[in-house]
């Protein structure tokens, strides 16, 4: 479906967000395309049963992991990225073996409505079913019981989709939202790190889950900062960015204005010009920020990137504690101890250093958030993960040996009994060379139970006979 309507699933896009084709390709068409290659090339490992390690009071009966699709899920897309963030999830519990409804965000109007022309028309339609509409049918669709339902979008609504999801006890993924904090500290490449915050701020026109929100860094940083963006702003977009083919729209009137309001905290350094015929707004750059003004207090979702000063590491620490826990916590300098130290002092669904953004394609990391910023998470085989309940089997059978060996449950108890049933269930170490041990065990006492088996039926034989 994505092979043959390119062209047209550009031009949906095109016209909900104004974004060009690099950036429809890079994030949306191609990156499905190449988490569903993904998913077809490691489908039959990752749905295959697991056979995990098992004590040696298990060895004779078989312990297995069976993936089970948990039944019918729905799967709620958000706007900003309407393709990706829609079929992600939605092929990934296809392939989990659900039975899937897709509700895309009517936001993304001309998106959403091209998936619901276009799935119908590749897809069972019985098993696989897409649901335009606006509030009030998600409403509705969260009213119905669902074995799963996965949320992408802003915080607010993910408390509405949990609340509904308790009355039927639905596990629920939640992709949320929050303000990711960037830290630069005074021995980063200035430069390079310039170009990797404002290209993860301005792509989409910062209407990213984890864009970076805004900077916190000591006043010398933030001059040697303001310096390299504006020549960078200028290199990428030009004399006047509106006119650069490489810098999508606000989404709507309702998110234009709101970002508009920003405008007045603290001081542009860079941009602040806009464009309400076009629900345009230049990257901006806003210094002499308070912790208390607004655009410090709820995701930014847009252009603007303000710039808040502190003095060292600990401050950051101490700052980005104070505050949700983020989606993505960016961090950018060259001392790995002090790197180690804001790592293992603060929370956040992700944590990169050095770059933004790149972890959402590294398909091995679970990409999530934490508390407020979300719950669960996916990408790579955790996409496949997300949409399997892993059933726990044990299968026994009725074989002699292991039915004589595990007798030693039954009473009447005993001080012997006991002790065997503690080495047979004991936890051990996982000591190569002793690895074989409770095997060689077993396959003595195995041996040992055989002979008095056959001892027994031969006393018993003796005396049958006249
Ligand atoms: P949105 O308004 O499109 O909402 C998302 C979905 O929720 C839509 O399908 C919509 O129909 C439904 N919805 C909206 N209001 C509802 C209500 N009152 N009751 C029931 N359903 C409702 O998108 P949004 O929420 O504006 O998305 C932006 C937010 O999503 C940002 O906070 C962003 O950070 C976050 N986000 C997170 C990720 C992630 O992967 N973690 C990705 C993208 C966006």
């Amino acid at each position: 479906m994505l092979e043959e309507n390119k062209l047209e699933i550009h031009a949906a896009l095109n016209a909900d967000l104004g974004r060009g084709k690099f950036e429809n390709y890079v994030f949306e068409i191609d990156y499905t395309i190449n988490e569903i290659n993904h998913m077809l090339m490691n489908i039959k490992n990752w749905a295959a049963s697991e056979m995990p390690p098992k004590a040696m009071i298990n060895l004779l009966d078989d312990v297995v992991i069976h993936k089970e699709p948990y039944g019918v899920v729905l799967v709620i897309g958000a706007w900003n990225y309407p393709i990706q963030l829609s079929l992600v999830p939605f092929m990934g519990a296809i392939a989990a073996g659900n039975s899937v409804i897709l509700k895309p965000s009517e936001v993304a109007v001309n998106c959403s409505n091209i998936l619901g022309e276009l799935i119908p028309k590749y897809l069972n339609n019985e098993c696989y079913k897409v649901i335009l509409g606006g509030i009030n049918e998600t409403t509705e669709l969260l009213k119905q019981k669902f074995d799963y339902i996965f949320y992408t979008g802003s915080t607010a609504v993910g408390r509405i989709v949990r609340e509904a999801s308790n009355k039927y006890l639905t596990p629920v993924t939640l992709e949320l939202g929050g303000k990711s904090p960037v830290y630069i500290d005074s021995t980063a490449d200035i430069n390079v790190t310039a170009k990797r915050v404002l290209w993860g701020k301005f792509i989409n026109m910062g209407q990213t889950c984890i864009a970076p929100d805004y900077i916190i860094c000591s006043k010398e940083v933030q001059d040697a900062f303001i310096k390299e963006a504006k020549l960078i702003i200028k290199e990428w977009f030009g004399e006047n960015p509106q006119n650069s083919p490489d810098l999508s729209r606000i989404i709507n009137e309702k998110h234009y204005q709101r970002l508009i309001n920003f405008l007045s905290d603290g001081e542009v350094a860079i941009g602040g010009h806009t464009d309400p015929s076009e629900k345009f707004i230049a990257p901006t750059i806003l210094i002499n920020v308070k912790f208390t003004d607004a655009v410090m207090s709820e995701e930014i979702f847009g252009p603007i990137l303000p710039i808040v000063n502190i003095s060292n590491a600990y401050e950051a620490i101490n700052f980005i504690n104070s505050r949700d826990k983020p989606l993505a916590l960016y961090i950018f300098g060259t001392n790995k101890e002090e790197i180690n130290l804001i790592i293992n002092n603060t929370s956040s669904g992700n944590t990169i250093v050095n770059d933004t953004i790149l972890h959402v394609s590294v398909d091995t990391l679970p990409f999530g958030g934490i508390g407020p910023s979300g719950m669960g998470s996916y990408h790579g085989k955790l996409t496949f993960d997300t949409f399997v309940h892993p059933k726990g089997c044990l299968i026994k059978n009725f074989n002699i040996i292991g039915e004589t060996i595990a007798a030693v449950r039954y009473p009447p108890y005993s001080d012997k009994k006991l002790k065997f049933l503690n080495f047979l269930m004991a936890k051990r170490p996982d000591i190569p060379g002793v690895k074989f041990l409770p095997y060689l065990v077993m396959f003595g006492l195995g041996i040992a139970v055989t002979f008095g088996f056959k001892a027994i039926m031969k006393e018993h034989l003796y005396a049958a006979e006249p």
